[in-house]
């Protein structure tokens, strides 16, 4: 699946998070002046597959054992994410948590049993709003109707699907362990137990033709679920895809493609909001929005990233990746292995790079609100993406034009240095 990522410009570099620590990120002043902490959010990773898939580059092992026992150190690894939580807490003292989200990987790996004592520990250490959107990462080739009962019956409330493509061959092209059948099955099983649901269906696929396209989304289309997620393949470096690429529909053919999306979407009722992300009224994903938002999030798991604000510094994290490394290190208090306060200079850069995603942008205010830099830090940049018809910026709103969504990477690079 394509688990939607929070866009950080940089890794983070340094110093795990100690209670010394935490106190120093609450207490010493910093270079900047936050008006008010922004709403926080809380990403979990599960970071098995039943294998890899060619085009992906993120952090997803293959399960351990025979391919099909989709075997996990369940167990083990909810322990870590326990001990992980319990050392997070000090950072996030007193704040409410909006949003959940269980990505991967494949967290469909996870037992019933399993995923219920997951919620039960993230309900009994955080304070979770009582209609907090809780969502959970699903492949069709992991699903099972019972499983996701009880999912529901948990506490998850929204349901994403890994389904890519409803064309068995395109499927074996992307190295996908699910067929068409079972893609059907799952969104099935997905609406019978869910009221919000999201596809994740990629485009541009290796072979593929318009008209195969159009058929992927009249498929998902028809399913009527509230959410889609419609992603152009790229080839990411370090995958296999990188080293050996497929051949893969040339630019034109893109373009007429994402066309299409743009046109049948809007015809039924899908609000483009994010660059690939298509929603009903109001089932837009809270939880990606905080990101685009440049909201907080604490991220536990093998390979999490985080982001979080205190009164006078925004904090970078990033967890031991791999998931042995990760859990040995969660159980002896060193979950996090990488930590930075995000600079001054930097803050500009990362605000737009998410907020330029948004159809409609972000409040104006939201940039003092979120970096604690006064508006005209960017005004020189905003100015200029405006003369040359990418943005369009006033005192209330900052907003990309069509053709600042169409040029993004040019748009966002704009702000690079502020
Ligand atoms: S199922 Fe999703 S996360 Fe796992 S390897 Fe494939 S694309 Fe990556």
């Amino acid at each position: 699946m394509i688990p939607i990522r929070p866009v950080a410009a940089d890794p983070p570099s340094a110093s795990p998070a100690t209670p010394d620590r935490a106190r120093q990120l609450w207490l010493q002043p910093g270079q900047i002046a936050l008006p008010a902490l922004p709403p926080l959010s809380l990403y979990v990773h599960v970071p098995w597959c039943v294998r890899k898939c060619p085009y992906c580059d993120f952090n997803s092992h293959a399960a351990p054992g025979a391919e099909g026992s989709h075997e996990i150190p369940e167990d083990d690894y909810l322990d870590a994410l326990r001990a992980d939580l319990e050392q997070s807490l000090p950072l996030v003292w007193g704040r409410q948590v909006h949003t959940v989200f269980i990505g991967g990987g494949t967290p469909s790996l996870l037992s019933a049993r399993g995923l219920d004592r997951l919620l039960s520990d993230i309900r009994a250490l955080l304070p979770l709003d009582a209609d907090a959107e809780i969502t959970m990462e699903a492949n069709p080739g992991t699903f099972e109707a019972e499983r996701f009962a009880s999912y529901r019956a948990s506490g998850v409330n929204r349901l994403s699907i890994g389904i890519q493509s409803f064309n068995d061959r395109h499927l074996a092209a992307l190295g996908r362990i699910h067929g068409t059948a079972e893609a059907h099955r799952a969104v099935e099983i997905a609406l019978a137990n869910f009221d919000n649901v999201n596809l994740d269906v990629m485009y541009a696929l290796p072979g593929q033709s318009l008209q195969e396209c159009a058929q992927d989304l009249e498929t998902a289309l028809g399913f009527g679920t509230t959410h889609l997620s419609l992603y152009h393949l790229t080839l990411e470096p370090n995958t296999l895809f990188a080293r050996f690429p497929p051949a893969l529909p040339d630019d034109d053919l893109a373009s007429d493609m994402q066309d299409l999306i743009e046109a049948r979407t809007a015809e039924s009722g899908l609000r483009h909001y994010e660059t690939s992300a298509y929603a009903r009224p109001h089932r837009e994903s809270r939880h990606n929005l905080n990101y685009w938002r440049f909201g907080d999030y604490l991220g536990i798991g093998a390979g999490a990233h985080g982001k979080l604000s205190f009164a006078n510094r925004v904090l970078r994290q990033m967890r031991h990746k791999h998931p042995a490394t990760y859990m040995a290190q969660a159980k002896s208090g060193n979950a996090v292995q990488q930590a930075h306060d995000v600079s001054a200079d930097e803050l500009p850069f990362e605000f737009m790079l998410n907020a330029l995603r948004l159809t409609e942008g972000v409040p104006a205010a939201s940039f003092h609100e979120r970096t604690g830099l006064p508006l005209h830090t960017i005004s020189r940049q905003l100015a200029a993406a405006e003369a040359k018809g990418l943005l369009e910026a006033d005192l209330t709103q900052i907003r990309p034009t069509e053709l600042g969504r169409r040029f993004l990477n040019d748009l966002q690079e704009m702000f690079l240095k502020a």
